[in-house]
């Protein structure tokens, strides 16, 4: 049977997910528990991240290499940075890029060199399994959400967006920062910090990649505000009911 990675970026997310695994085992490799058990009836081996690209490369290195995962999903927080990517709505990535790759004038500005690309793309047939776990889900926010997070997040009607993430060893914070981005990168939707180097990694070991981000702030200068509690509130219960939602139906 097929193994599924999980990568959480948050701690609270990792817990929701291994609260819904009814025989997971931790095993210890590299610094991290990674942990090996069940999910709707499939082989799962679930794992923090950790934050940044390398410890996050050398994460998904990990399952691929030891747990010998066929499918990798990344579920985490990101900011918004195309308008219309507001806080609370879902980013299903069809390609990730590093912003913070730069070897002109060697290679053209983002090209990661030797790959001879920028974009890595997500696999489209999970891509989409997700995103319509993510439609599913976002359809009714009550369902998996505080009523009190549903108001204070104004979270009414959020939406399900597919497109390019970008990822950056900085944790994007400034309005000029993010403008900058956007007239960089005009069409990204969203900024983190892992999964374009989780994407070169599932290239190099021709393993599918999804990732699935929910939008918890926009980048700018309010980006730190009530960070945590919306981690806590709303994006682990996104992805748990996400990841759930498809498991269910795979
Ligand atoms: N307090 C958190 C740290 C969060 S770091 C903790 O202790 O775990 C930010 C995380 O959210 C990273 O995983 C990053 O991928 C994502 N992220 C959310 N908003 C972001 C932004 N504006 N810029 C960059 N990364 C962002």
């Amino acid at each position: 049977m097929a193994v599924i990675g999980i990568m959480s970026a948050m701690h609270e997310e990792l817990a929701a997910v291994l609260a819904a695994m009814p025989d997971e085992q931790r095993v210890r490799v590299a610094g991290r528990d990674f942990w090996v058990g069940h999910w709707h009836g499939h082989d799962v081996v679930a794992v923090l991240s950790r934050i940044g690209k390398v410890a996050a490369a050398t994460t998904a290195t990990v399952l691929l290499e030891r747990f010998k995962v066929d499918a990798l999903v990344f579920t985490g927080a990101a900011g918004g940075l195309a308008p219309h990517a507001q806080v609370g709505d879902v980013v299903v990535a069809t390609g990730l890029v590093q912003h913070d790759m730069d070897a002109s004038p060697l290679f053209p500005r983002y090209e990661v060199p030797l790959y001879g690309r920028a974009r890595f793309d997500t696999d489209p047939a999970l891509s989409e399994a997700l995103a319509a776990a993510a439609s599913q889900v976002l359809s009714d926010p009550a369902q998996h959400l505080g009523a009190q997070a549903i108001a204070d997040f104004h979270l009414l009607s959020p939406r399900v967006h597919q497109g390019l993430i970008v990822s950056g060893d900085r944790f994007v914070s400034t309005t000029a920062e993010s403008q900058a981005l956007q007239r960089s990168l005009p069409d990204a939707l969203a900024v983190e910090m892992e999964g374009a180097a989780v994407a070169q990694v599932c290239l190099d070991y021709g393993v599918p990649f999804a990732a699935v981000r929910t939008i918890s702030d926009r980048a700018d200068d309010d980006a730190h505000t009530d960070f945590n509690r919306f981690i806590r509130e709303v994006a682990s219960r996104y992805s748990l009911a996400i990841l759930s939602q498809w498991l269910m139906h795979r």
